[in-house]
């Protein structure tokens, strides 16, 4: 079994649901007694989400590229970075190491091609949903990626950073998420990605008609099947 290299704390609410899922997936894989090998670099999400709002990208780049540096050193085989937004600076961290980076986007793009999925709603911070670092990537696999209004994307990312990252989960909240999934599926969407790790705290697929694509899952899942060689990485 490879080790996995996790890059987390951002926030460390989903960094939980990535260790959870990731050992999850090697039992069900494994059996018994098995459990992932991992190690975890948590950063200080303040010191992050300052620099982020600051626009200072390659400050969040040096505290990031040090973190996947230190797991490249303890022994990971590979990195995963447990955030969709910190994929702005992926090229940059994958330029600091000599292991393979695991990019959120791509995972997700090869499970949207299996489903045959064309369009695609996507939900995350402003940062992710309105920058083309993620959407590109997506674009790049021949996916369509419908936003937002900027007023959705506004409550969206002010969700994430005031509720879901400090463990807060309100109804309303809920209740606006998911009708902006419908907006979103009014629009042409055939599906929308829960493009933010800490969503899945907040909707489920049982709560809408709409099928939810939810990153933190397929992220982790991947990690597992790359861990125990079952795709390349
Ligand atoms: N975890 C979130 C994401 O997947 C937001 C927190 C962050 O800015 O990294 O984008």
């Amino acid at each position: 079994m490879k080790t996995i290299g996790l890059i987390g704390g951002m926030s460390w609410e989903s960094t939980q649901t990535y260790y959870r899922l990731i050992n999850e997936g090697v039992k069900a894989e494994l059996g018994g007694l098995h459990s992932a090998k991992l190690v975890l670099y948590s950063v200080d999400f303040a010191e992050i989400e300052s620099l982020q709002h600051q626009g200072n990208w390659p400050a969040t780049a040096e505290i990031l590229m040090n973190a996947a540096q230190a797991l490249e050193r303890a022994g990971a085989d590979f990195i995963v970075i447990c955030t969709n937004t910190m994929h702005k600076v992926a090229e940059q961290i994958e330029q600091a190491i000599r292991i393979p980076l695991l990019h959120i986007a791509d995972a997700t793009a090869a499970v949207l091609k299996l489903d045959a999925i064309k369009r695609i709603g996507l939900l995350g911070t402003r940062f992710t949903m309105e920058q083309t670092f993620y959407r590109e990537r997506l674009e790049h696999h021949g996916i369509q990626v419908i936003i937002p209004d900027k007023q959705q994307r506004e409550r969206i990312h002010s969700v994430i950073y005031n509720e879901l990252c400090l463990g807060k989960i309100n109804a309303q909240s809920k209740h606006d998420y998911l009708e902006i999934v419908t907006s979103l599926k009014d629009q042409g969407a055939e599906g929308v990605i829960l493009g933010c790790t800490e969503i899945g705290l907040l909707i489920q697929r049982s709560d809408t008609n709409v099928t939810l694509y939810d990153t933190t899952e397929i992220h982790a899942h991947e990690a597992v099947k790359v861990a125990l060689n079952h795709i390349k990485d």
